[in-house]
């Protein structure tokens, strides 16, 4: 019997990817340190509790039913801090990463599905980002997102290691079931932090930047559902088998600005949702929109819940529970 190893799947998008791998009858086991994730997202497969960093948890991890595909989601993911604080980056994103493809060779475990980040292509030259477009990282996590993309081409052809790299958009939107939702500590991400705004837990929603070369200047980015992203990580495992190393972009084609979720939110909530203006943010890019083609077409993925206002909506529904549970983990 063969199991599929989830790094990070206590995390927002893992958890929900190995809620889906279960219901399709995939045995998951799921290595998580919880510096980010949550005990209660950990209701799916075994749990190892580790440090991808320590590589007695690695281990652990590699001793109980064989592996025959790894899922990568562990890293640290704030934009802000990298800039702030880099060699946390570094070690927790790059360091980890590399013992954790040392582990795959010794355990002869043949493929790896990486999340990887639109944020690896920096300052877009077109409207549409396909994956031939140069990466130019602005920050140190999106520099650490393209270092072990590098890694990865080097390690399938020294080691024949298959790896499908998923370029996610802005992963956004939460279980159709209400199980779970984005929950980061801090939180950072744009559209969270709306609604809780549209919650009363913050006195206003801060845009950052509102000079940028876009139609009302605040910053545009297309903003994917976590749902259809877990199904690109289900057909990604299949794409293993053909043994290559493959870059896919992940979102659906639609930029909208920050703005622009504001006013969604507040149509969605039907809340005042305060804003002010402030500086732009360190290692923003202006406009990330993707053009998904390749993974439409190479790995047959079909996005199903599109649209923002359905996107908010499920989060919407689930912070609304969340923020009253009284115990968090
Ligand atoms: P998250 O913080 O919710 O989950 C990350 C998980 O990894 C947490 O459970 C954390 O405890 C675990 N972890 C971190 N470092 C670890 C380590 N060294 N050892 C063991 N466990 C460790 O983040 P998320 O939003 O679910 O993001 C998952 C992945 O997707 C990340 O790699 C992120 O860079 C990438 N990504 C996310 C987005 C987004 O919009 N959220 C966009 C692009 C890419
Ligand atoms: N943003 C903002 N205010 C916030 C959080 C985010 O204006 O409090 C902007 C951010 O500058 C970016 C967009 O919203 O342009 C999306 O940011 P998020 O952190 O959600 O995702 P990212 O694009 O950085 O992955």
């Amino acid at each position: 019997m063969c199991a599929v190893l989830i790094t990070g799947g206590a995390g927002y998008i893992g958890s929900h990817v190995n809620k889906m791998l279960n219901a399709r009858g995939v045995e998951t086991v799921v290595l998580d340190s919880l510096v980010t994730g949550h005990a209660d997202f950990l209701r799916w497969g075994r749990f190892v509790k580790g440090d991808l960093r320590d590589p007695s948890a690695l281990e652990r991890a590699f001793a109980g039913p064989r592996i025959h595909a790894v899922l990568h989601f562990a890293s640290f993911i704030a934009v802000g801090e990298s800039v702030a604080d880099p060699n946390k980056y570094y070690h927790n994103n790059v360091a980890a990463t590399l013992n954790l493809l040392d582990a795959m060779v010794r355990h002869e475990v043949p493929g790896l599905v990486f999340s990887s980040s639109a944020s690896v292509y920096g300052e877009p030259e077109q409207e549409l980002l396909d994956e031939a477009h140069p990466m130019r990282p602005l920050s140190p996590y999106a520099r650490s997102k393209a270092m072990v993309e590098q890694m990865l081409a080097d390690y399938h052809r020294a080691h024949g290691l298959a790896s499908c790299r998923l370029r996610y958009f802005n992963a956004a939107g939460a279980d159709p079931d209400g199980e779970l939702g984005e929950r980061h500590e801090p939180e950072t991400h744009l559209i969270p932090l709306v609604l809780h705004t549209a919650l009363g837990l913050r006195s206003h929603i801060s845009i950052f930047g509102t000079d940028y070369p876009t139609p009302d200047g605040t910053c545009v980015r297309d903003y994917i559902h976590v749902h259809d992203l877990a199904q690109a990580h289900v057909l990604a495992l299949d794409w293993l088998d053909r043994g290559e190393t493959r870059a896919f972009n992940l979102g659906n084609g639609n930029g909208h600005s920050v703005r622009e979720v504001v006013d969604a939110a507040r149509e969605v909530t039907g809340r005042d949702i305060p804003v002010q203006e402030a500086a732009r943010r360190p290692g923003d890019s202006p406009v990330l929109v993707a053009s998904s083609k390749r993974a439409r077409t190479e790995l047959g993925w079909r996005p199903a819940h599109g649209d923002l206002e359905s996107i908010i909506r499920s989060a919407w529904d689930w912070h609304r529970k969340d923020c009253r549970a009284p115990v968090r983990s």
